[in-house]
């Protein structure tokens, strides 16, 4: 007869550990929703990062054969450069993400991220080069500096320190009694919406992708917090390729490039100004925000 011996309170926090890392795998599907359907290609290479320029060229595709979802999409970021894609729910903004991340092949056209097709790299390190900030981080109950540091695998304490500075949350760890050793999580401290954001931004940071992918990262939060945050998540990008997915336009205003998408095609695409004075979708889309954010002051 086998013996249990391990003590049930030590077994049900193991448990609860790999439950807490599946629910965290599924935040950060959230953005993507599912897993991956694609197989590399035998003896694939590993995407080689030059500066994380990406390019959407007359991208077709549907989840079923029978249902186009993007019909002939275009959208090119340059290394470091801020593109945002907007449009209504259902445009196909969050699809754009999950190719990106080629947790599908395109049907048509190509996606390629400096100058090489998905298709033809290893999917493990198109993940390593794209960075996502879930829009709610699940955190372990574990320490603030486990939490942090999970990001990268052998992160010394400097290295968690600085981008705890960096995404601004390290002046809230010193004011806990216990810094960096305090523990969070369920059965830790409960940190708000706007804490926790900030450690999934220090994760990303330290993971140092060098393309962003933000899928309405900030929506769960309130305007204040959202406002706050944004200063990080602009921090973040610097040297980097953003692609932001957007419902709130005045967190994207000042990109580099506005995509509009309706029905899964690009309808505009230019700078805030030069879209407002289109007198446009967007600018349609901008008015009516501007009356909704009045009306939630
Ligand atoms: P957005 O992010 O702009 O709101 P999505 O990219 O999520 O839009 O969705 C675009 C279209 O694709 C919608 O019609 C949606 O119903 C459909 N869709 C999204 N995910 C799936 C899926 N996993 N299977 C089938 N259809 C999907
Ligand atoms: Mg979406």
């Amino acid at each position: 007869m086998i013996q249990i011996t391990m003590p049930l309170n030590f077994l049900g926090s193991v448990y609860r550990e790999i439950r807490q890392a599946l629910v965290d795998m599924g935040e950060m599907f959230d953005l993507l929703e599912q897993p991956p359907e694609v197989k590399d290609k035998p003896g694939a290479p590993d995407l080689e990062i030059k500066g994380g320029e990406v390019e959407l060229d007359a991208v077709e595709f549907g989840y079923d054969p029978t249902r186009p979802i993007l019909h002939g999409v275009s959208i090119r970021a340059a290394a470091g450069e801020k593109v945002a894609i907007v449009g209504p729910s259902g445009s196909g903004k969050s699809t754009i993400g999950r190719l990106l991340f080629r947790f599908y092949d395109v049907t048509g056209g190509a996606i390629r991220i400096d100058g090489q097709d998905l298709r033809d790299v290893a999917q493990d390190s198109v993940h390593d080069a794209i960075g996502v900030v879930p829009q709610d981080t699940v955190l372990f109950n574990d320490t603030i500096r486990y939490n942090i540091g999970y990001g990268k695998e052998g992160a010394t304490f400097q290295e968690i320190e600085a981008v705890a500075r960096a995404a601004r949350i390290h002046d809230f760890i010193m004011s806990l009694p216990e810094g960096y050793d305090t523990q969070v999580g369920e059965r830790g401290l409960k940190l708000s919406g706007g804490e926790k954001q900030r450690v999934g931004i220090a994760r990303t940071l330290l993971k140092n992708p060098p393309i962003l992918l933000l899928d309405e990262a900030t929506s769960a939060l309130d305007t204040e917090t959202e406002r706050d945050i944004q200063v990080s998540l602009k921090a973040m990008g610097v040297g980097r390729t953003v692609l932001t997915i957007a419902h709130r336009l005045s967190t994207i205003a000042d990109s580099d490039r506005i995509v509009v998408l309706e029905a899964g095609q690009v309808i505009e695409e230019g700078r805030h100004e030069e879209l407002l004075s289109r007198g446009g979708k967007y600018a349609a889309m901008w008015a009516r925000q501007a009356v909704e954010e009045d009306e939630a002051a």
